[in-house]
């Protein structure tokens, strides 16, 4: 039923996008796998941003050509993916494109509904389908300038709702992931999600502890690391899906001040890191510990070393953080006492030390949320920096 009505239905709409917002390289790499006769589109995320006049993150490219005669196709390109097969495409160290041969709907899933391969290469038609939604399964030919839509993109770009593709109930189990993917996307686009999907999600949130700590950590980059993180969280929680990402959170001022502080970083083109969050967001749990074990152990240096090492070690079985990360979150949390202490003889040291600046931005963001009481000593640390 729902192929025939795809067949059916194609809308073919032309689109001169802001030539500002296309990526040069991308149209560069489109025009050279057309010109070998492929068949070629611009897919996916791009496509919609571009719609909405959004600079779009990152331009992804389909083709019904092979990785092996894509590859061939660019000097400077590399074969990549176990699971499946793509080619990036080498623009300078940073920059690449990734060009992925159309793959068919068709996937092994494991007994829990898993994706454990989808690796068959199709036709166009079922490359739409295996998208996770529709916004996010449109084309466009840069050659007629035309976006293609075969199952009803461009009306939910206008109705401004996500809707899955397919089951809902079958393709989050396919992919837990695509239940984050969907509250993420909601919020960077402002748009609501379909009825359907709720539902699915509020049946299915704990289908998440089923993904691989590996991948929840390059999803919650992604999840915060942008300019409506904290819109994020909030849904996170409300969907009930931030118990599986970080269980021992729950949402206080700190965590709120902290995510709208890295969204207007990186509005004005900051660095941001995701040890500062890791470490906002598990304070609290910290702290928790830290009295608890404070009430045998004596020593506070010690104290506090356990309780970190407690709450990291439970973190990372649901979300892994690399261990420069946690060294770095570590490090933030064991210089709290030291900065709130203000002794004289170690300003200098503290200064000079490395993790001064995370700890100090940590300090400054307690003081202004949840630790009011520590406003005199965030000044004292912002005027010995002068
Ligand atoms: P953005 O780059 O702004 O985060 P995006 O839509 O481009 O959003 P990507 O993760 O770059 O997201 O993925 C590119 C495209 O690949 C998506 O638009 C979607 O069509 C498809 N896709 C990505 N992840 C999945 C998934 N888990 N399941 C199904 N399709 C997916
Ligand atoms: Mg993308």
């Amino acid at each position: 039923m729902f192929r025939k009505k795809k067949q059916t239905n194609i809308i073919r709409q032309a689109v001169d996008f802001d030539q500002r917002l296309l990526d040069r390289d991308a149209i560069k790499v489109v025009q050279t796998i057309s010109k070998a006769g492929f068949e070629v589109y611009l897919v996916g995320g791009c496509v919609r941003d571009l719609l909405l006049g959004l600079k779009p993150k990152d331009f992804d490219i389909a083709t019904n050509a092979k990785p092996e005669q894509v590859h061939k196709l660019f000097k400077r390109s590399r074969l990549i993916g176990r699971r499946f097969r793509l080619v990036h495409v080498m623009f300078s160290a940073r920059k690449f494109l990734e060009v992925a041969t159309f793959r068919s709907g068709q996937v092994k899933t494991a007994k829990s509904g898993v994706i454990v391969r989808d690796n068959c290469y199709g036709k166009v038609e079922e490359d739409v389908v295996r998208r996770d939604f529709r916004v996010n399964a449109l084309y466009y030919d840069i050659n007629t300038k035309e976006v293609i839509d075969y199952i009803g993109g461009l009306q939910d770009i206008n109705d401004q709702t996500i809707h899955i593709i397919g089951e809902p109930l079958v393709r989050f189990e396919e992919d837990p992931v695509r239940m984050i993917r969907a509250v993420r996307f909601q919020t960077k686009l402002d748009f609501q999600l379909s009825d359907e999907i709720k539902q699915a999600i509020h049946q299915q949130a704990s289908l998440l502890s089923n993904i691989s700590p590996a991948r929840l950590y390059e999803e919650c980059i992604k999840l915060f690391h942008n300019e409506y993180g904290f819109q994020v969280f909030e849904r996170l929680e409300k969907y009930d899906l931030l118990k599986h990402l970080f269980k021992q959170t729950r949402k206080n001022e700190f965590i709120k001040i902290a995510l709208n502080n890295t969204s207007s970083r990186i509005k004005r083109n900051k660095p941001v890191t995701p040890a500062f969050l890791f470490a906002v967001f598990l304070w609290q749990a910290q702290n928790e510990r830290f009295q608890l074990i404070k009430q045998k152990q004596k020593s506070t240096y010690l104290a506090m070393s356990q309780a970190s090492e407690e709450v990291i070690i439970s973190q990372i079985k649901q979300v892994s953080l690399p261990r420069w990360l946690t060294a770095r979150i570590k490090d933030t949390w064991m210089m709290q006492n030291r900065l709130e202490k203000m002794q004289p003889k170690k300003v200098e040291d503290i200064l000079a030390s490395k993790g001064f600046r995370m700890a100090y931005d940590f300090l400054v963001l307690r003081s202004q949320s949840i630790n009011p009481e520590l406003k005199s000593v965030a000044d004292f640390w912002t005027k010995a920096q002068k």
